[in-house]
């Protein structure tokens, strides 16, 4: 046995383990291809058994978790679909709301009623709250997020914090 003999050897080797190697990948592959079909298949079959059976409580009750988790995706589904319906599709008809009809309305509004307040008693009228700090609330600014009044030299809404 000589030294070509034994590096012949090792050739032969290498390229039975070369051609070993690429069957071997050959078959992962194919396997691989199997499984897919197979769960595309038992995908089906699902989508089939759910549509059957949803309305029948014996064959649902033991893989009552499935068909839940499906009706809860179809849900998201259809809400995500019509959000993205109104997204590309505005509704005509939106009110424009301007910014003037709101604060012109208010000063034509009917004062309040003062008739109403209760009187407790005659003896120790109740004293006064501060006077400063009504009157400056009243010509204070409203949030355009959450609606309420601050003063007027706020800069952030006391309500929700935003700026104002
Ligand atoms: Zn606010």
């Amino acid at each position: 046995m000589g030294i070509l003999d034994t590096a012949g050897n090792l050739i032969d080797q290498g390229v039975a383990g070369a051609k070993k190697g690429t069957k071997s990948i050959s078959l992962k592959t194919q396997i691989g291809d199997v499984v897919k079909k197979r769960e595309a298949t038992c995908a089906q079959l699902g989508a089939a058994v759910y549509d059957q059976m949803r309305d029948n409580p014996e064959f649902r009750a033991p893989h009552d978790a499935f068909f839940t988790s499906i009706e809860g995706f179809d849900v998201q589904i259809e809400t995500l679909k019509s959000e993205l319906a109104s997204l590309e599709n505005p509704p005509q008809e939106a009110p424009v709301m301007s910014d003037a009809a709101p604060a012109s309305a208010q000063p034509d509004a009917a004062p309040a009623p003062q008739a109403d307040a209760p009187v407790m008693s005659d003896a120790a009228p109740a004293p006064a709250p501060d006077a400063g700090a009504p009157e400056a609330v009243a010509a204070g600014k409203f949030c355009t997020s959450c609606g309420q009044q601050s003063p007027q030299e706020s800069m952030f809404c006391g309500g929700c914090g935003a700026k104002l």
